[in-house]
Order: C-alpha cells, then sequence, then structure tokens
C-alpha cells in the first residue's frame, strides 16, 4: 500500500482471482484500522502545504499524466490478470487516466467579484476541503480512480483511496507509481475488504467521500457520511435506455448500439442495458444485433485478438447467468448466446434475448453483464414512459434519421445523460451524474472539479 508516500506492508492478504482462470493471481494487502488511521493522519497533516500552491499542484497532476502515458501497458497487464479486459481495453484505460488528470491540471478555479464599489469588494472563492475518501468499484478501477484523484487534488485536497477487493491490484500500483511526482501524505492508497469502506465512511478524518458503486451501498454511504455531515458525492448504479425511433435504420445503428451496449462485457454504469425497438424494426433490429454478438472473439484479455474477456468476478458471473436463465425460462427467446461458456473462468456468451414477458428481472434491474435485453414498443410515449419508468436515472439515448426529433424525445428522459445517435460518449470536460437513485452530485467538467470545494465568501468593506 502507500502510506505517506511510503510502501506499507499489512499482516494479512486476501486473494485476488484473475477472471479468466479462476485462479488466484495474487495477494492483495488487507489494512488494519490502524493502517487506515496513519492514511488518514498522513494525509491530514499534508493537507496545510498541499493546498497552499496551485501551480505545484498543476505540476505534479501533469507529472502524473505523463507517468500513465509512459507506463500504459505495464499497469493496463495488471488491470487485465484482476479485471479482465483485453490488453488493449486496459491499456487504454491507463491512458484514459493520464487524460483525465492532464485535463484537470490545466482547469482554473474561478474567483467572482460579485461586489466592488464603495461600500465593499466582495469575492466568492472556492476553498479545498481537506481529506477526500476516494472508493472505487472493479470495472474500471483506474480511470475511476482518477476520476477523483485529479480534480480533488487540483482543488487541494488530499486523499485516501481504496479500491474494490476484486480489483486493489492496478490502484496498488498507482499509488507506487505516483509517490515519485506527488509529496508524502497527498495521495495514500490501501487495500481491504468492504469493512475498511465501512470504516473510511465512519472515520472521522474526511470531510468528503467520493463513491462510484452499486445503490444499495452507495446508500449506505450516503447514511454513514450523515452523523458527521461529511459531503459526499455518489456515482452509482444505471439501467441506461435507448430508444430507437421509427426511422431509425437498423444497419445503421446496429454496430453502435451493440459497442454501448457490451462495452467492458456490458460492465458499464452507463452501458445500453434496454433497448426500445418500434414493431416495424424489431425483427431486423434483433437479428443485426445477435449477428454482432456471434462474430465477436471472446476469451483471456492477454490473447491476442480478443474482444471480450471474462465476467470479472464470480457473484456478478452468477448474477448474470441467473437473469438470462430466468428471462428465458419466462419465454424469452435467446437470438444468440444465452448461457456461461464451458471450461474455467468466467466466461458469458454475448447475449441478445427478444420477445421478453414484461416483468423481466434483466428489462428492469441493472444486469451490468453481457447480456441486452430487446423489447418491443407499438406508442412512443409508452416507450418514453417505461424507459423512465425506474428508480436509475444514469443516462440514456434515442436513435433516429431525424436528429431533431431525436433531441427532443431525449430532452424527455430523467437522465443525467441523454444521447443522441450516440451512447458512452464520454469526456473529461462533461458532467456525468445521475438523476433519482443513480447518484448525488457529478464527476467531471469544472462541475466535478467544483464537487471538491466548499464556497467561501471573502467580504472586505471600504468603510
Ligand atoms: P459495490 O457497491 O459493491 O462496491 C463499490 C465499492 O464500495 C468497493 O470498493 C467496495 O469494497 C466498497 N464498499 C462495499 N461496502 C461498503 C460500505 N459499507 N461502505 C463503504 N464502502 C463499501 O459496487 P461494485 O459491484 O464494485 O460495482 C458495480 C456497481 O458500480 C454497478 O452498480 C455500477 O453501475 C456502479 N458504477 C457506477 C458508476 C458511475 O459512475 N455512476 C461507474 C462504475 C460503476
Amino acid at each position: 500500500m502507500t502510506i505517506d508516500g511510503r510502501s506499507a506492508e499489512a499482516l494479512g492478504t486476501f486473494d485476488v482471482i484473475n477472471p479468466a482462470t479462476g485462479e488466484v493471481a495474487e495477494q492483495a494487502p488487507d489494512a488494519s484500522r490502524e493502517q487506515l488511521d496513519q492514511a488518514m493522519a498522513a494525509a491530514q497533516a499534508a493537507f496545510p502545504e498541499w493546498r497552499r500552491d496551485k501551480e505545484a499542484r498543476r505540476k505534479a497532476l501533469l507529472a502524473a499524466a505523463d507517468l500513465m502515458f509512459a507506463r500504459s501497458e505495464e499497469i493496463g497487464r495488471i488491470l487485465t490478470l484482476e479485471q479482465g479486459k483485453p490488453l488493449h481495453d486496459a491499456t487504454m484505460e491507463v491512458v484514459g487516466a493520464g487524460v483525465w488528470l492532464k485535463y484537470y491540471a490545466r482547469l482554473e478555479l474561478p474567483r467572482e467579484i460579485i461586489q466592488d464599489d464603495g461600500a465593499a469588494f466582495v469575492e466568492v472563492v472556492r476553498r479545498p476541503m481537506g481529506v477526500v475518501a476516494a472508493i472505487t468499484p472493479w470495472n474500471y478501477p483506474l480511470l475511476l480512480a482518477t476520476w477523483k484523484l485529479a480534480p480533488a487534488l487540483l482543488a487541494g485536497n488530499t486523499v485516501v483511496l481504496k479500491p474494490s477487493p476484486y480489483t486493489p491490484l492496478s490502484s496498488l500500483k498507482l499509488g507506487e507509481v505516483l509517490r515519485d511526482v506527488l509529496p508524502p501524505g497527498v495521495f495514500n492508497v490501501v487495500t481491504g475488504g468492504n469493512d475498511l469502506g465501512a470504516w473510511m465512511t465512519a472515520h472521522d478524518v474526511p470531510r468528503k467521500i467520493s463513491f462510484t458503486g452499486s445503490v444499495a451501498t452507495g446508500k449506505r454511504v450516503a447514511a454513514a457520511a450523515a452523523p458527521d455531515l461529511k459531503r459526499v458525492t455518489l456515482e452509482l448504479g444505471g439501467n441506461d435506455p435507448a430508444i430507437l425511433l421509427d426511422d431509425a435504420d437498423p444497419a445503421v445503428v446496429a454496430d453502435k448500439l451493440f459497442g454501448a451496449a457490451f462495452q467492458n462485457n456490458g460492465q458499464v454504469c452507463s452501458a445500453i442495458k434496454r433497448v426500445y425497438v418500434p414493431e416495424g424494426l424489431y425483427g431486423d433490429v434483433v437479428e443485426a444485433l445477435a449477428a454482432k454478438a456471434r462474430s465477436v472473439k471472446v476469451g483471456n484479455g492477454l490473447e491476442e485478438g480478443v474482444q471480450y474477456g471474462p465476467i470479472n468476478n464470480r457473484p456478478q458471473y452468477e448474477r448474470v447467468s441467473e437473469l438470462v436463465a430466468e428471462a428465458l425460462a419466462k419465454g424469452a427467446r435467446a437470438a444468440a448466446g444465452g448461457k456461461p461458456i464451458d471450461g474455467p473462468g468466467y466466461f458469458f456468451e454475448p447475449t441478445i434475448l427478444a420477445d421478453l414477458a414484461d416483468g423481466s428481472r434483466i428489462v428492469d434491474e441493472e444486469q451490468f453483464g453481457p447480456a441486452l435485453p430487446i423489447v418491443k414498443y407499438t406508442d412512443l410515449d409508452e416507450a418514453v414512459a417505461r424507459a423512465n419508468g425506474t428508480h436509475f436515472g444514469l443516462s440514456g439515448s434515442v436513435w433516429g434519421a431525424d436528429a431533431e426529433r431525436a433531441a427532443e424525445v431525449a430532452g424527455r428522459l430523467e437522465c443525467g445523460t441523454a444521447w443522441v445517435n450516440t451512447h458512452l460518449a464520454l469526456a473529461p470536460n462533461q458532467p456525468f451524474g445521475g438523476f433519482k437513485w443513480s447518484g448525488v452530485g457529478v464527476e467531471n467538467g469544472p462541475w466535478g472539479l467544483y464537487g471538491f470545494t466548499e464556497l467561501q465568501v471573502i467580504h472586505r468593506s471600504r468603510l
């Protein structure tokens, strides 16, 4: 682990499984409460100096970005080993981490003058909060860590990061690599089980919790933060709908729909998780998606040419298997795939499900895996109502030849990002967050940076 700029050993360890083989890949340190206290104390001690010098922070973030670019394949290999994604995607994730660090290195924190007259000079400025506790999930451990780290550090905070117990190794490596460019205590990385996350949210040092993960855990985090009135940003689950309009061309949209549903093997908070298709296009859309699903190569992410890896962990593999089996038992048709792939590892066939009964859990819940339900509709208003009829509200998309009309429909979706003729088009400068149970607050862009600050008014009286 990285505590106060140094390597810290833990007394205990836990297994990290390679999802491509189902076997133990490595041991990761299991932090004790005392070590968490040390990490928090180091972050607290580093804060006064770190918040002082904005230019030093910019330089450090740029240097951190360069390290990500230079060492992307080395760190990517670790990511593939623990997460399962193909090496190319893993390497690109590390490059993405560099892109986010670089973007924030250049961002300005505004100082707004709201009064300048004979009576007073009044400014509104943004101040760092102190220590940030950052907690991340297993689907994009490195990228999502930098979505927190980069803005938190630029704003002048210090950070203690805890990755998911399924994917601790890449974050441990991140801590080690960044020791070269960040002062001791500014960025600490501790690993352990879910208990460690709960200890962090109940700890009295952090002033802010930045959490990405499931809705259920997000609610626990919010409850744990409440007694101490810690600030929280919650990036939670999604059940993103894609609605095709009647002028959509299945041959044109199928590849993009498939790409946005199956990216990272469907393990993306804002992947397309259900598709609504007008009756007249239904057969063609299902067949085009099924053909695509049958054509892709699934395998160990370290092998050449593999496009999709395994599901990351056994509970998630079992959940996806169960949701698909239940849909099939209720009369759905597997136009492609439909079952686990024999052999070691948590592999599942890329699956397209058609003709689903109302009330299918794979439509109503977040599946977070390589299985996509395609739902028929006859009336557009009804499709919009079904798309919105959920506690989730992360993102959604509308597809059609008339972009104006599609944009009008997209505006009726109750979600943080509504795309037109695309999906999953994320960028560092766009705020990303969810309506309803999909989250509180946003990440990315200046808005994400503001989430790591408190507003302060400086009022100088001229009297
Ligand atoms: P999870 O909620 O199980 O775990 C997330 C993190 O929380 C892990 O580090 C875990 O150890 C920690 N944790 C567990 N219990 C805790 C507690 N009581 N207190 C504090 N921390 C605790 O989620 P997961 O299964 O790792 O990730 C998948 C979920 O994340 C999906 O629902 C997905 O949609 C969501 N997600 C959301 C976004 C987004 O930006 N909105 C991005 C990626 C993933």
